[in-house]
């Protein structure tokens, strides 16, 4: 799968996205090593805490299948579903990366409809804690 499927993986699982109180939908699709897909989208509540991220929603649907090695992930948003620059992952779910992907993990994030930019996990969560701290 190139880079360009992966990150339009994510654009159509922007569709499924459950965002009545922010309107803000955002798409994710994560690849593991063995070459499997699993895509992700946001789960907003009215209780508001147990909302959940598009990008923890594709990490927990491939670990509960068993997949804990990833290559790549695609993620991206917009209010309405408008991609107008990047909705990058936030510091929770950068965490949740953390636990099973290494600082070079690439993350592809959407700019526009058709295009993203790549960055690391180092990028984004530079002098991380990570599993290794507590081994
Ligand atoms: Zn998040």
């Amino acid at each position: 799968m190139t880079d360009k499927e992966l990150y339009f993986e994510a654009v159509k699982a922007m569709e499924n996205s459950y965002s009545p109180y922010s309107s803000c939908k955002v798409g994710a699709a994560l690849l593991t090593k063995s070459g499997k897909l699993f895509t992700g989208t946001n789960i907003e509540n009215a209780a508001f805490g147990p909302t959940v991220c598009a990008e923890r929603v594709a990490v927990f649907k491939a670990v509960s299948e068993g997949e804990r090695d990833f290559f790549k992930i695609a993620v991206v948003g917009g209010k309405n579903g408008e991609i107008n620059g990047i909705f990058a992952p936030c510091g929770v779910c950068r965490q949740v990366l953390r636990e099973f992907c290494s600082d070079d993990f690439e993350i592809l994030l959407g700019e526009t409809k058709d295009n993203f930019k790549k960055v690391t996990l180092k990028d984004l969560l530079p002098i991380s804690f990570s599993p290794e701290n507590v081994q």
